[in-house]
């Protein structure tokens, strides 16, 4: 099938819609009656169901934490996965994050390239399949997500609630192109221990990023021994030392980066407890540093947690302390380890457990997802993947792995794929978010044969 002519008529109405649909704020807001995330995305959501309406297709609205839009016949279905709220915009903007601005060849705004404009193109993609009337065996659903840039909380109401027929086989456009076809598993958890002394210590700011900064503040006496351990140390620059009023205040500067990207960052809280275990600190701070060092030290693996492990597919575990602080009588470590497909989620967590067991502290889990995992080789990569080279002429980008979480992990037989090319500038949850138009026909031209290819 060629769908050329049909991809360049559809471009100037699907620039005109994702400029419409990126209009709407849709961030997550305060819950109203009805509205379970605000109402920004149950706006957005009833603008995109009418855009399938309008296009003749069927259409449902789940209340309002999600809906679908599907077309066809047949016993089988192919499932999309995509989402329709966003970031909030941020600072540094040139133009009006919810302004859809078209100029410049580009579309302007929030939600551009996550993930309206892809969700949008794969709308587009099953109109053409429609208008021409292709003969598919199987049913294509557009699942429209509303709150999948905090909690998933909309797809777990459709599979939990809902409890939706499930697709055959499935892909989530919210990330790049080609197939994104692992995840690793994550676990996210806080260590806590009651303090009753004054402990002025604090870095980083959440799970999933290593700190760039961390502090603490000390006695004046401890001066001289603070000023050696720095110079003894692999890195004397990243340390400032402040002595003023009899305390001293010693600040690290880390390499932030994601988590999933630990080994690429500097971990200051990490950095600066390595010092503070050179420096005779006393009391509950002295037990603290040595829990610390003990546990996790400047290691990024998960060695001494006891849980290091890799595997082919994966590399390896990553554990990352995103943060720390200690405030009413307690003080907390966040961790988060990243985990190879291979290894069970819940088997890392027994292990920190039983590692934690008598030191005092008490584990609390914030979030924990299973990895994604579908074979590089299985009908649903390869069908992908070969819509991908058909297109663009690409033989080298491969399937990849990818230490972040789409929705694709929430369903069986579902990877990611798409959009973002691998030429493409990535300004996703940035400043000044754009959709190049030459890359959006690209994108158009990919979804319809992938889109066909799984349906026919
Ligand atoms: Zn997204």
């Amino acid at each position: 099938m060629d769908f050329t002519n049909e991809v360049k008529s559809a471009i100037e109405p699907l620039v005109q819609d994702i400029s419409a649909l990126c209009q709407i704020d849709s961030v997550e807001g305060e819950p109203k009656p009805g509205m379970p995330f605000g109402e920004g995305p149950a706006k957005a959501l009833a603008a995109a169901l009418a855009m399938g309406e309008r296009m003749g297709f069927r259409t449902e609205n789940f209340d309002n934490y999600v809906g679908h839009i599907e077309f066809g016949d047949g016993d089988e279905m192919i499932g999309i996965l995509g989402h329709l709220d966003v970031v909030p915009a941020g600072d540094g903007w040139d133009r009006d994050p919810w302004g859809g601005q078209i100029e410049g060849g580009r579309i302007w705004g929030r939600g551009t390239l996550d993930d309206k404009g892809p969700l949008l193109t794969c709308l587009y993609a099953m109109k053409i399949l429609k208008d021409l009337n292709v003969p598919l065996k199987r049913r294509i659903r557009l699942i429209l997500g509303t709150n999948e840039e905090t909690n998933w909380g909309c797809m777990d109401y459709y599979l939990h609630q809902v409890k939706p027929e499930m697709p055959v086989a499935a892909f989530s456009p919210d990330s790049e192109f080609p197939v994104t076809f692992a995840e690793l598993g994550m676990l996210q958890y806080t260590l806590t221990r009651k303090i009753d002394e004054v402990i002025n210590i604090e870095g980083g700011s959440a799970f999933n990023s290593v700190p760039s900064s961390a502090k603490v503040i000390l006695p004046e006496a401890l001066e001289a021994e603070v000023r050696q351990a720095v110079s003894n140390s692999k890195d004397p620059s990243i340390y400032q030392i402040n002595v003023d009023g009899g305390k001293l205040q010693l600040e690290v500067t880390g390499i932030g980066v994601h988590a999933k990207d630990v080994h690429e960052g500097r971990n200051a809280i990490s950095y600066m407890m390595d010092v503070l275990g050179k420096v005779s600190v006393t009391g509950q701070l002295k037990e603290v540093v040595d829990f610390y060092n003990a546990h996790f030290g400047t290691t990024v693996f998960g060695e001494k947690m006891g849980i290091s492990a890799s595997d082919e597919i994966s590399d390896h575990l990553t554990l990352n302390i995103g943060k720390i602080q200690a405030v009413d009588g307690k003080l907390t470590i966040y961790c988060d380890s990243r985990i190879p497909v291979s290894i069970k989620v819940d088997d890392i967590e027994n292990a920190v457990k039983q590692k934690i067991q008598g030191t005092g502290y008490t584990y609390e889990l914030a979030s924990k997802e299973n990895p994604l995992y579908v074979e590089k080789d299985s009908e649903l990569v390869s069908t992908l993947m070969e819509a991908y080279r058909k297109v663009t002429g690409d033989m080298e980008s491969q399937p990849m792995v990818s230490g972040g979480a789409t929705y694709s992990r929430t369903i069986s037989n579902c990877v990611a794929f798409g959009c973002l090319l691998p030429d493409q500038i990535d300004t996703m949850h940035q400043a000044n978010e754009s959709l190049e138009i030459d890359k959006l026909e690209i994108w158009l031209k990919v979804m319809v044969e992938a889109i066909y290819q799984l349906a026919k």
